[in-house]
């Protein structure tokens, strides 16, 4: 028989799903995959319950309820002051996943190339390849992890299509400084590119940062695609309600491929978000507030186990080198061996590079710390017993 598509094979089953079935099979706490693990503000889920309960549960128009759309327009002005006008410059789309894979089907032409940050969000690469075009990756390095300028720049060329870029950015949790977005900005400008900005944990950054969406530098409004998504907003991943704002010739594009993808997304779900990102600025603040008390906690923990743990900016994750704990197996195999011996699953960082296991960085590990305080103290326990109680190589 013939073969099947041998791009999107070649990428076999996600880090997150094989992490998360090995932490279910040996009744680990599962601090891999990215999900709280308690759903969002009840007055959320309520709406979205009255919606389907009271109204229409039939196709919704195909670029979103205009609520929604009102709504996330409303949201990029009064947070990053972006005007934009909902009938031409936003889409709802199902997912964050759905608005990035839309755009990039929506814009890429077979041979162009997409600039992109190693180390990366999962789909980026297969979405990027099998839509044809050429990935070209630059690395930011830890422990900093600072733009490399340099290598940057000579990424671009006259064939670059457009950059994908991730701030607050998964998993190295780094927020970009305006500097390294000018540098950005004028990059992308130059070469005449254009920039998905994937911002999904826009209200996520610690520390009194600020997140700075690309779109709002000078020139860049006619440039971005801006995505965002109610999994991360309102602490639901399994709603899967995304949504682009950005240039209008780039949303277009977008919803030419969005028609043929999903075509719509849940109207009721879409209502709730909607009355979501209408709520008080306090509650946008207190997620950012409430997550940093928790990275803090979990940052700590590893630390005094004796991980060395890497600076989270923003997020829900963080990074930390074990080779401290003078352990030199890979971490692809250390993560098997934690969620096996210790009860605790964590992400091998090596999943996040185009090289995976043979990028040469693979001695770190991701924990994801959007979890309930008990939670996170009975996984440093189980660590910190599994740490004391082996013996040292
Ligand atoms: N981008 C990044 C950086 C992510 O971490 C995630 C995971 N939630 C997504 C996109 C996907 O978001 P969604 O679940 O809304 O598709
Ligand atoms: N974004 C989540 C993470 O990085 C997982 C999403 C998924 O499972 N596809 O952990």
């Amino acid at each position: 028989m013939k073969e099947v598509n041998s791009v999107l094979t070649d990428y076999g089953t996600t880090i997150f799903t094989i992490m998360s079935a090995l932490a279910v099979e040996h009744k680990a706490i599962n601090l891999g995959q990215g999900f709280p693990d308690k759903d969002g503000p009840l007055d959320i889920l309520t709406e979205a319950m009255l919606a389907i309960k009271n109204q229409s549960n039939q196709y919704p128009p195909m670029m979103g309820i205009p609520e929604l759309r009102q709504a996330a327009a409303e949201h990029s002005k009064l947070f990053y002051d972006i005007d934009l006008e909902w009938e031409s410059h936003t889409m709802v789309t199902s997912g964050a996943t759905e608005a990035i894979a839309a755009s990039l089907f929506g814009i890429i032409e077979p041979g162009d190339e997409v600039v992109l940050i190693e180390p990366l969000y999962d789909c980026y690469l297969p979405i990027i390849r099998r839509a044809g075009a050429i990935p070209k990756l630059v690395r930011i390095a830890p422990p900093d992890w600072q733009l490399p300028y340099a290598e940057l720049e000579a990424a671009f060329s006259k064939k670059t299509k457009l950059i994908l870029f991730n701030s607050p950015t998964n998993p190295a949790a780094k927020v970009y400084t305006i500097k390294e977005l000018e540098f950005i900005a004028d990059l992308v400008k130059k070469y005449d590119a254009y920039a998905i900005c994937d911002e999904v944990y826009e209200h996520l950054v610690y520390d009194g940062r600020q997140h700075v969406p690309l779109i709002t530098l000078p020139g860049m409004a006619e440039r971005c695609i801006r995505i965002s998504s109610a999994g991360k907003t309102f602490s639901m991943t399994g709603w899967k309600v995304g949504y682009s704002v950005g240039a209008k010739k780039l949303i277009e594009a977008a919803s030419r491929a969005h028609q043929f993808l999903t075509f719509t997304t849940p109207p009721n779900l879409q209502k709730a978000v909607a009355f979501g990102l209408r709520k008080d600025v306090a509650y946008f603040k207190g997620l950012g507030v409430e997550m940093e008390a928790k990275r803090d906690r979990l940052s700590k923990g590893l630390t005094s186990i004796g991980f060395e743990v890497m600076d989270s900016q923003g997020t829900y994750f963080l990074v930390a080198d074990y080779r401290s704990l003078s352990f030199d197996c890979d971490d692809v195999n250390f993560c098997k061996e934690l969620t096996v011996d210790a009860g605790v699953t964590a992400l091998p960082f090596s999943a996040f590079y185009q090289a995976g296991p043979d990028s040469g960085v693979n001695h770190f590990l991701r924990f994801c710390y959007c979890k309930q305080d008990e939670l996170i103290d009975t996984a440093l326990e189980r660590l910190s017993n599994y740490f004391n109680g082996i013996s040292r190589k």
